[in-house]
């Protein structure tokens, strides 16, 4: 009954009266494809051709307006998985003129957002692809509040965890396939196109092997203030958490088992002295998960797609990813990106079994879980033999899946001695800090004075103010950088100093201009901006 569009807050008349006079008017932020998102008044669907359809009329705005770039390859990507051929958007063009001669439109009064998501059985993807992108993209524009309606287009069915992206806004998501029930052509009062992608933080693999995306714009204080907002939605409070701290083991039910899993709990349980319970996706509810994880000092689990809800832990906490035979967790990073973004005040640890003797294959399943009967007996033993998997694209090399797929028996000293390595005493919870990570301002009042000695000795003396900001913070060590340039050298000498002057004499030469440059430094790697150059003559 919520999906239905109520057709009773809409004028209809005045609405296909502005449609056909106005047109489709878009303006578009990004400067490409893959950076892109529209907004569109009067962006129509035709549900029978299956294409979103532009409007042109003498009031009709489309920016940028790319003539024919705009399939050069796309508009933009309607998911947030970049540049990816399978998630393009784009609309055909019509004259208004022709609504005529079209099926009457209906009205979509809620302000849309019209997206693809990526992969929605797999959790991993559907926070990291789907959830923080729309979370952010909603953030971007206001008119995207809890009372617009999110449109998903890439054709799936609801998937495993619908209940999570209905958290997103009061009204239920349509998915494309409920959007022939509506009308043969619908048209978007308002709707947004496309998804932020400055949230994410790993590539799968498409065109060069999986890594954390090279430019990383999100810090662990957006993560954790959509993980907030989840919580909320859930209705997840830390009431009925065990009152003592307590590591989880998250395990997956299905494949890629711990084959000792009771061994393990047991020897967590003993060396760190803690409660350690066990959960599933398949044997808990999301939200008592969700409860469970925003209050644990550790959580160990097999390398997946459940290791995202990392994003729920308490700062301070500690992820322990275990990874099966022949499966080098430096290539597979999705997860310790996440728990290392900064702020994110996660500790990671990785895990490996190296004896093949504690590991159990499955050459017989069907590919998509790791089977390789189907392959050469040659490509087979190769398999078999290799002792890791060499880095690879994604999606479907039989040797990954094969090797992922593998139950593994945890060497428990091994991994004991791992974590330990890391987690010297107890792990768990630290308080939380504020005004830390923040930078420096510019130094202020930058002031040089000359003196000259004889023909061949010269010194520079410069002063300078702190940052504006710093009265206001406490921080650790402030420090300041100067480097002096002499005009028309390629080469510049660069000092750290500790006070606000100084007089410089090495290299400094009468009747030179010099240029100098002073920016701020607080603990070491926080590096201010420069402040604008100062000039400066012996
Ligand atoms: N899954 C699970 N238990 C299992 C196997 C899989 O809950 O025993 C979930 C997993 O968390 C993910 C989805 O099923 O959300 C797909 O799992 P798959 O092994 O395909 O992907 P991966 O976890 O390697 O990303």
């Amino acid at each position: 009954q919520s999906q239905e569009l109520s057709q009773v807050r809409i004028d209809y008349h005045a609405a296909l009266q502005a449609l056909v006079e106005d047109g489709t008017r878009m303006v578009c932020t990004g400067r490409m494809h893959t950076d892109r998102i529209c907004r569109f008044e009067s962006l129509c669907y035709s549900t029978e051709a299956e294409e979103f359809v532009f409007f042109h009329s003498n009031y009709s705005v489309m920016l940028p307006n790319l003539g024919s770039r705009r399939f050069q390859p796309a508009l933009l990507d309607l998911s947030s998985v970049e540049d990816h051929n399978t998630q393009y958007f784009n609309f055909v063009e019509l004259p208004a003129a022709a609504l005529k001669f079209m099926p009457k439109p209906v009205f979509v009064p809620d302000v849309a957002l019209i997206v693809n998501r990526f992969n929605p059985d797999n959790l991993m993807h559907v926070f990291h692809d789907d959830l923080l992108p729309i979370f952010y993209t909603m953030q971007q524009f206001p008119d995207l509040d809890l009372e617009s309606r999110l449109f998903f287009m890439e054709g799936w069915g609801e998937g495993l965890h619908f209940e999570l992206y209905r958290l997103l806004s009061n009204k239920q998501p349509l998915l494309r396939e409920q959007l022939k029930t509506l009308g043969r052509l619908l048209c978007f009062t308002k709707s947004y196109v496309g998804l932020s992608k400055l949230t994410t933080w790993y590539q799968y693999g498409f065109v060069q092997p999986q890594g954390p995306k090279a430019n990383l714009l999100v810090s662990g204080n957006e993560i954790r203030q959509f993980a907030k907002f989840m919580m909320e939605k859930l209705n997840v409070s830390l009431e009925g958490t065990p009152q003592e701290e307590y590591i989880i083991v998250f395990s997956r039910t299905i494949n890629r088992l711990i084959l000792n899993e009771a061994e393990l709990i047991l020897a967590l349980a003993q060396e760190f002295q803690m409660k350690t319970i066990t959960v599933s996706l398949e044997d808990h509810p999301f939200s008592d998960i969700v409860r469970l994880i925003s209050n644990a000092s550790m959580l160990v689990s097999m390398h997946g797609a459940q290791l995202v809800m990392s994003l729920f832990l308490p700062r301070g906490a500690t992820v322990v990813e275990l990874f099966p035979y022949a499966i080098n967790p430096e290539h597979y990073t999705p997860y310790k990106t996440l728990s290392t973004l900064p702020g994110m005040d996660l500790q990671y640890i990785a895990w490996q079994n190296t004896e093949k003797q504690n590991t159990v294959t499955y050459p017989d399943r069907p590919w998509d879980q790791g089977g390789i009967a189907h392959l050469d007996k040659t490509e087979q033993d190769r398999i078999m033999k290799s002792t890791e998997v060499p880095r690879h694209l994604c999606c479907r090399n039989p040797e990954w899946l094969f090797r992922i797929y593998q139950d593994t028996k945890i060497n428990i000293a091994s991994l004991i001695q791992a974590i330990r390595q890391t987690v010297k005493s107890k792990p768990g919870p630290k308080r939380q800090k504020w005004a830390s990570g923040l930078y420096p301002g510019k130094v202020r009042d930058a002031k040089c004075q000359a003196s000259v000695q004889g023909t061949a000795e010269a010194k520079l003396s410069v002063s300078w103010q702190i940052p504006w900001n710093l009265k206001y913070l406490k921080v650790r060590e402030v420090k300041y950088e100067v480097w002096i340039q002499e005009q028309g050298e390629n080469t510049y000498m660069p000092y750290i100093l500790s006070h606000q002057n100084h007089t410089f004499s090495d290299n400094i030469k009468p009747f030179k201009n010099y240029l100098v440059w002073i920016r701020c430094i607080f603990n070491k790697n926080l590096l201010g901006p420069f402040a604008d150059v100062l000039f400066c003559s012996t």
